[in-house]
């Protein structure tokens, strides 16, 4: 490879950001002097050196990004960046890198319209050529024909990829699980994936977040027979935290609220910004109804049901003003309870720790998915049988696990193998993954640094 640049018989995989960590996701695809970018993602609170992230007393910044400089010494080269879904850690630091790339980024609509808020927000929309794509439809960037392919997780409008070149085509799952039934979207389809085994994927990235975890990933339709008996348990307010981008889960609450008599209202920006977004894309249903959160004050405490952001034990969310009573809304009180329906995200322990501990001590009963006994939260990531039978599905030659750190990416290689699929490449952060014409790894090909863009 000259000057870093693949020629035409090359087709290779670079990862910037996202591959030996989970979050700041930022892939390069490069063939005949082109190269082709897949999400441009963010980490909150995380230190800028890599081995500092086990370190709880490394100094961490608000928002962190993959360092692009590979990228930008060849921006003529940069053909365009795709998304496969609107989460952080996929289109995050879009806003402050933008600048930076002169290219269009393509999105299907519900990613392309959060990405558009949060450029408005900025005063940047303008800068953007953002071409919103149909899934299952192909288009031509460059030397690079890419495709949409609407797969389950945990935010609406997310979309697996499958890119073809004259050399060779790589299926990228993006994030993803088997989901049969995910209240929000269609269910998994099966015969989407069988068939692109019809088109020889050559190499497939694929999701290692949960494959340390037996089994299938419960389906998000499981977690309502749990929430919905645990809400119905309860006697006083019930304050439910969750990520704020799964409505799927917001469907469900708000299906639980009214059959057990009460009020749900969203407190907090981003499920504010999210339900709004929804609603502009026809994504939430007429007959599910919110109330206004300035109301719930003055309602009868068995009546309440509360959505709050917060999960990850955020001060300044509305969980930590509710805990600190400083909510204008509403105030909580001894009897009334919060279910965490989410997850503890590594490093996140302490403060969320902390704000249990305070919920605690005024009275209010804590429920965490971790030590419920009823199912409260289902991940959006795929667990071990997840993982075989997409293999299977989709046979590839070779696979190279990504979206995960070392331990979850070399589990995903060894399930793989037992699928089958004989070749796996494990690397990491600005390891070049050469595909074509022969199939290599060289290690520390590229930088691979972080950058602050806190602003
Ligand atoms: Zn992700
Ligand atoms: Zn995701």
């Amino acid at each position: 490879m000259k000057n870093s640049t693949p020629n035409h018989q090359e087709l290779c995989f670079l990862p910037l950001g996202g591959t030996g960590e989970i979050g700041m996701n930022m892939n390069l695809i490069g063939h005949d002097e082109q190269w082709l970018m897949i999400d441009c993602g963010a980490t909150f609170q995380a230190p800028l050196m890599q081995q500092e992230d086990s370190n709880p007393n490394a100094k961490t910044h608000d928002v962190v990004c993959a360092d692009p400089t590979f990228i930008e010494n060849r921006l003529h080269q940069l053909q365009g960046i795709v998304l496969t879904h609107a989460h952080e850690d996929h289109i995050g630091a879009l806003p402050a890198l933008i600048e930076r790339f002169n290219c269009p980024i393509y999105a299907t609509s519900f990613t392309a319209e959060v990405l558009k808020r949060k450029l408005y927000r900025e005063d940047k929309a303008h800068l953007v050529n953002l071409v919103v794509v149909e899934p299952k439809k192909s288009i031509q960037i460059g030397e690079f024909n890419v495709k949409w392919l609407p797969i389950t997780h945990s935010i609406p409008d997310s979309n697996a990829m499958f890119i073809e070149t004259k050399v060779g085509n790589i299926f990228h799952s993006a994030d993803w699980k088997m989901d049969k039934s995910p209240v929000q979207g269609k269910p998994f389809n099966k015969q989407l994936f069988s068939e692109l085994a019809n088109k020889k994927p050559f190499a497939m990235l694929c999701d290692s977040t949960n494959a340390l975890k037996e089994g299938y990933t419960p389906s998000e339709s499981d977690c309502y027979e749990g929430l919905s008996r645990l809400v119905g348990l309860q006697k006083g307010r019930v304050v439910v935290t969750c990520f704020g981008s799964n409505l799927a889960r917001l469907m469900t609450l708000a299906k639980i609220a009214a059959e057990n008599g009460r009020y749900m209202a969203l407190l907090g920006r981003s499920l504010e910004n999210m339900y709004s977004i929804a609603r502009s894309q026809e994504i939430w249903p007429d007959e599910l109804k919110l109330a206004n959160r300035r109301h719930m004050g003055y309602l009868p405490k068995q009546e309440v049901l509360l959505v709050a952001t917060g999960s990850q034990g955020e001060p300044r969310a509305a969980l930590g003003r509710l805990a600190n009573e400083t909510h204008p809304d509403c105030d909580l009180e001894s009897g009334d309870c919060v279910i965490y329906s989410s997850i503890v995200i590594p490093g996140n322990e302490k403060p969320i720790l902390r704000m249990v501990n305070k919920l605690k001590g005024k009275g209010i009963e804590v429920y965490q998915s971790e030590n419920c006994e009823f199912l409260i939260h289902a991940s959006g990531h795929p667990s071990q049988r997840d993982l075989f039978d997409m293999y299977q599905l989709i046979k590839p030659k070779v696979v190279i696990p990504t979206h995960g750190e070392a331990e979850h990416m070399a589990y995903n290689a060894k399930v793989s193998h037992q699928a089958g699929i004989l070749q796996n490449l494990v690397g990491k952060n600005g390891d070049l993954f050469l595909l074509k014409p022969v199939t290599s790894i060289k290690r520390g090909f590229a930088s691979s640094g972080r950058i602050d863009i806190t602003r």
